[in-house]
């Protein structure tokens, strides 16, 4: 029989670990075969609230999930962990300033990084969902010494899948034809979702949608905003979406991407692109055997570079911030 694997999910009282947790039980993150322990991290206030969801999961009855754990001990939860999505962050609320909220998550992902790394199993993969996710990511790398950078990664496969729609609206394919598209950058307004090296149907996608116009000023920023409409429209934030867009990332990672495509992660720079060394920034990926590996030789244009350029820069003033404060 197959050995369990031992998730770990924080903030699991939370809207999007709602819509993560039943899937992950369901065999559709790791396989239909692998049995799954869950442990559920909450902050004290909404260990209760985590109690509900596991008996949700209990009540599910699902033939895969072995155990449920909850606590509020990041030791505790990290405790063996093969896989960690971390999705509890601290929200900016009304008053709060920039350096609060950069403080506040930098004291989580520290604990979080620490605990990983004194506790985790010597295989961990971590996915950072929580905002801002890619400085959320750099800082439990950073705290995690004994832990390769290379399992540290924040989520930008929502922007990516979001992109991925876009085009099938557009071109009226399905979204399995489109393939190689790509997210560079911060999990933020600034990112780059990026066309150049896509495909749909096979063919360059640049040259099918044939509409210069539309994607420099629709494409682009309705990728970029997606989050804020879905605000406007739904009245709360993505939940369901990001939980699939976090199962999608997770699976790809562990079990690969297909032949002739590629995802977009962000991942520990290697200095790939021009992106500084040490940053979390998205690339297109490929994952095989458990690793990924960005996608190298890529043409750049003036126009992508221009905008990896000012993405990457806002990572680094966002690492600027949390070495100023003293988490990184
Ligand atoms: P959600 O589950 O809706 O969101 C969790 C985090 O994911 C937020 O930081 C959110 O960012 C982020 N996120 C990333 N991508 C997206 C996306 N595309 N759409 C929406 N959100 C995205 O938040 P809830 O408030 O429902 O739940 C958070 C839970 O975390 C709470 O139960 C809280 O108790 C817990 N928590 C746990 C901590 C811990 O384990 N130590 C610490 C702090 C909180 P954004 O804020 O920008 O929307």
């Amino acid at each position: 029989s197959i050995a369990p694997v031992t998730v770990t999910v924080t903030g699991a009282s939370g809207q999007i670990a709602y819509g993560m947790l039943f899937r992950i039980a369901a065999g559709e993150m790791l396989g239909a075969d692998v049995p799954i322990k869950l442990r559920l991290l909450e902050i004290p206030a909404a260990v209760s609230a985590a109690e509900g969801v596991a008996m949700e999961l209990e009540d599910g009855a699902f033939p895969l999930l072995s155990s449920i754990d909850i606590t509020d001990d990041p030791d505790v939860a990290f405790s063996g962990a093969n896989v960690g999505m971390l999705v509890g962050a601290r929200p900016r609320s009304k008053g709060m300033e920039r350096a609060d909220l950069l403080s506040a998550n930098g004291a989580i992902f520290t604990a979080h990084g620490k605990a990983i790394n004194n506790n985790a199993a010597s295989d961990v993969k971590v996915l950072v969902v929580g905002n801002p996710a890619n400085t959320n990511a750099l800082i439990a790398m950073n705290n995690a010494p004994d832990v390769p950078d290379t399992r540290f990664s924040a989520l930008t496969r929502l922007d990516h899948n979001r992109a991925i729609a876009q085009v099938v609206k557009k071109t009226g394919v399905r979204a399995s034809s489109v393939r190689k598209v790509s997210v560079w950058g911060n999990h933020s307004a600034t990112q780059y979702p990026d066309l150049s090296h896509a495909t749909v149907a096979g063919e360059p996608a640049l040259a099918v949608i044939n509409d210069r116009d539309w994607v420099e000023n629709d494409f682009i920023p309705t990728v970029q905003v997606r989050g804020t409409a879905i605000i406007a429209a739904r009245g709360s934030s993505s939940a369901a979406s990001a939980a699939s867009a976090s199962i999608d990332h997770v699976r790809d990672w562990v079990i690969g991407t297909a032949e002739d495509d590629w995802v977009s992660m962000a991942v520990c720079s290697d200095g790939s692109y021009g992106v500084p060394e040490g940053l979390i920034s998205s690339f297109p990926v490929t994952c095989a055997d458990g690793e990924f590996a960005i996608v190298p030789d890529l043409a750049i244009d003036d126009f992508s570079r221009e905008r990896i350029d000012l993405s990457v820069s806002e990572l680094e003033q966002e690492r600027a911030a949390v070495r100023e404060l003293g988490f990184v």
